[in-house]
């Protein structure tokens, strides 16, 4: 009996230190998505099986993009403009891409692939996107101002072959752009499995735009739905062969006009109701119980992939973890009379140090340098500064505690 009861004793603890043995040599990948231009109501009507059982083993969440409306942050719900505030995890008052022609994008606020790359120039990255701009422009790939690193693998400009898929008013060249690149994308990441991968499909926008809120739309979405289908599926099988272990996440870039779904660009609700959807189980409370916005899913990416953001990129971001421990959120400042005001909402107790910088240095490349007002127990949700100790000039805030870094701005005459 005894004997009986030390094997199986023996038998557990080797299985144990199997099991920690196998999950700590478990590689980790990331894939997001972008299917364009579904608000969440048009989400929740459609028939999306794939997304359905994605999020049944992790998680949905309504979300947000536009910034702080009517504030500093306020950012249009356009297209390439929601597509960096996911790459680079602030709003467009930071990284500076406003329209779709994407004039002049401030590359000091680094994308998830520089971040990634800054860590582990050996690791892999992909592309694959139905708008090439995405690829040299947004993330800037080979230009110098990004650090001239190359993507791994790419798929993308098929805009431009007009030979295999013709233009045509209905655009249904656009559906066979999106069902090449996300075929090629799940034959990519079954073969090579890189280790960030990016895909974007854009026929479900150009639906909206077309048919506005109608059968048509939804039939897009249902088709989109088809096409992350297969990339999940590759995803699986490789989590079944392989050591791996996979993030996916999947958004969209805006909602839709409250008239007719025919537009966007505007402050509308209705424009600025997105969601996310990701096959992770442990997303964290500030993942359930609130309305995260686009910009979360950068530092979610960085805390999945183990990349260490250096602190004064960290307080820039504008965004939070989905699945590490947050301490607060929705950090504001408002002036009254001689003072500052500033709130935030608590998630953990704990303490969190407050600091200021009169300066912008980081916004061209350069450095800030950061005094501390105060230490702060975060279940007061509120404390108070007087104007005249604040730095002068253009003052930004940031908030710290040992899970989470939140930041704001607030002029100070
Ligand atoms: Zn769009």
């Amino acid at each position: 009996m005894q004997l009986n009861r030390i094997l199986l004793l023996v038998a557990l603890l080797t299985y144990t230190l199997c099991m920690a043995q196998s999950s700590e040599e478990l590689s980790r990948k990331t894939v997001f998505i972008i299917i364009d231009g579904i608000s969440s109501d048009q989400l929740k009507k459609a028939d999306t099986p794939n997304l359905d059982r994605i999020s049944k083993k992790g998680g949905y969440t309504d979300a947000y993009v536009g910034g702080g409306k009517d504030s500093y942050s306020e950012t249009p719900t356009i297209s390439a403009v929601g597509y960096n505030s996911l790459l680079t995890g602030t709003w467009a008052n930071k990284h500076n891409v406003w329209g779709n022609e994407i004039k002049a994008p401030n590359y000091n606020y680094p994308t998830i692939f520089k971040l990634y790359k800054d860590q582990y120039p050996k690791g892999t990255t992909a592309v694959y996107s139905s708008w090439l701009d995405n690829r040299t422009k947004l993330v800037g790939e080979g230009l110098p101002e990004t650090g001239n690193y190359k993507i791994d693998y790419t798929f993308d400009g098929l805009e431009y072959d007009t030979i295999n898929y013709p233009h045509d008013p209905y655009r249904n060249f656009m559906k066979l752009i999106d069902y090449s690149v996300a075929d090629h994308a799940a034959e990519s990441i079954r073969k090579n499995g890189p280790d960030l991968s990016w895909v974007y499909l854009e026929f479900s926008d150009d639906m909206g735009h077309g048919f506005g809120d109608s059968e048509r739309f939804s039939a897009a979405i249902h088709f989109e739905d088809q096409l992350i289908g297969k990339i999940y599926n590759a995803i699986l099988e490789r989590e079944q062969s392989l050591n791996e272990e996979w993030l996916l996440i999947i958004t969209t870039d805006h909602g839709r006009s409250s008239n007719n779904g025919k537009h966007h660009g505007g402050q509308s609700e209705r424009e600025r109701s997105t969601w996310i959807i990701t096959n992770i189980k442990n997303t964290n409370e500030y993942f359930s119980t609130s309305v995260p916005g686009i910009v979360d899913i950068l530092p979610t990416m960085t805390d999945f992939m183990h990349i260490n953001v250096p602190q004064h990129i960290r307080r820039e971001m504008d965004g939070i973890s989905l699945i590490h421990p947050a301490d607060m959120m929705n950090l504001s400042a408002e002036k009254k009379g001689k003072n500052l005001i500033i709130t935030w909402d608590k998630l953990q107790n704990g303490q969190a140090k407050l600091y200021a910088s009169g300066t912008n240095e980081f916004n061209t490349g350069g450095k800030d340098t950061y005094e501390q007002l105060k230490t702060l127990d975060l279940s007061k949700e509120e404390t108070s500064i007087p104007l005249r100790k604040l730095p002068k000039g253009y003052t930004k805030l940031v908030l710290e505690s040992e899970n989470t870094t939140l930041n704001t701005w607030i002029p100070v005459e």
